[in-house]
């Protein structure tokens, strides 16, 4: 399955996310899920593991397995490099470091700038910001950084642009000034985080919406992130199993059945075979209306990846 971009691109609607590959294992894991079936990789320049990620798609590609177009690769500017003569620079790290002439997907990682550092003085930062452990920024507005995105679809290097982590008001304004609109939005979104109002904004654009954390507190836990400590588990929610059990699939086939019927798209991580295979297959059985009615009443607004966290950075208030 896979979702019709405004671009023109294909995407497909079910993928695999990088965030917290180690960097020794990565590339086996990539090549292995692209054995299994796995053909969208969704990776960023922060996640420092983009040398192995493009190791892992090499690979398959030298063995046949499968072919560089049949690959969609997503990666995200970080927030050091807004500033347009940047935006390039970042760019061309992240392709080399993959060792492909252009990516699938580049998104805006977050509507936040930092100052820039220079890519041998730390990369990726981080959130470094060249002094320590203080946070600085940079006074870049985001149609900026959105025309010097533009200009590298131009030049081949990127087949479409998005934005991660963008409230309505900020898609509202770079419709306003965009040549090119965003194909994709890619958010956290879980039954404990569900934005509806976003999403059905966004998707009457024909903006596609990505979902991440789709189980939601499971991914910060290894980070022991105090609000998922806190928050029981999507896996053992009552409401989930039993809907689960009804199904004769998992809670986490649930959780991701949930996203795709309603049109996102889906990039589960996992490093487990049967996890793996398991996430792939989520899109041959429907979820019935009262179903998905129980799951809209498990919505408390509960954000696990908030840069308020960071710098009391207020872009979801
Ligand atoms: P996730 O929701 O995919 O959860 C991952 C956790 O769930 C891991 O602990 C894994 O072991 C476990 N898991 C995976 N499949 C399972 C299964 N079938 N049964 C039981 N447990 C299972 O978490 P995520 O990594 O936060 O999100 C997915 C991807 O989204 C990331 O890898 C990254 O690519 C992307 N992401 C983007 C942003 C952003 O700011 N744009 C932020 C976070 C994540």
């Amino acid at each position: 399955m896979s979702i019709k971009l405004n671009s023109g691109h294909e995407m497909p609607q079910v993928g695999f996310g990088c965030w917290k590959l180690d960097k020794q294992n990565a590339a086996d894991q990539v090549y292995n899920a692209i054995k299994v079936g796995y053909r969208l990789f969704d990776g960023a320049e922060d996640y420092g593991n983009e040398k192995e990620v493009g190791e892992g798609i090499r690979r398959a590609i030298d063995e046949g397995l499968a072919s560089r177009d049949e690959i969609f690769v997503t990666s995200k500017l970080w927030n050091n490099y807004h500033a347009p003569e940047n935006v390039e620079k970042a760019l061309d790290r992240t392709l080399s470091d993959l060792g492909l002439d252009y990516v699938d997907l580049f998104l805006i990682h977050f509507p936040i700038a930092f100052k820039f550092v220079p890519l041998e003085e730390k990369y990726p930062p981080g959130f470094y910001c060249g002094d320590g452990n203080k946070f600085a920024y940079e006074n870049v507005p985001l149609a900026e950084t959105w025309k010097a995105l533009e200009a590298l679809v131009a030049k081949g290097k990127i087949k479409s642009i998005g934005v991660s982590n963008f409230s309505a008001a900020y898609i509202l304004d770079l419709l306003r000034g965009a040549k090119i609109p965003p194909a994709v939005l890619q958010i956290e979104h879980h039954p404990y985080l569900q934005q509806p109002r976003l999403i059905e904004y966004v998707q009457s654009q024909n903006i596609a919406v990505t979902a991440y954390s789709s189980f939601g507190p499971q991914s910060f836990l290894e980070l022991k992130h105090k609000r998922a400590l806190e928050t029981p588990t999507l896996f053992d929610h009552e409401k989930i199993k039993s809907i689960a059990d009804a199904h004769k699939k998992t809670p986490a086939q649930v959780l991701l059945r949930w996203a795709t019927q309603r049109g996102l798209a889906v990039i589960p991580k996992s490093n487990n075979p049967d996890r793996l295979a398991q996430n792939l297959s989520v899109n041959d059985f429907d979820l019935s209306d009262a179903e998905l009615k129980e799951i809209a009443k498990l919505d408390i607004g509960l954000r696990f990846n908030d840069p308020w966290d960071w710098d009391k950075i207020p872009i979801f208030y």
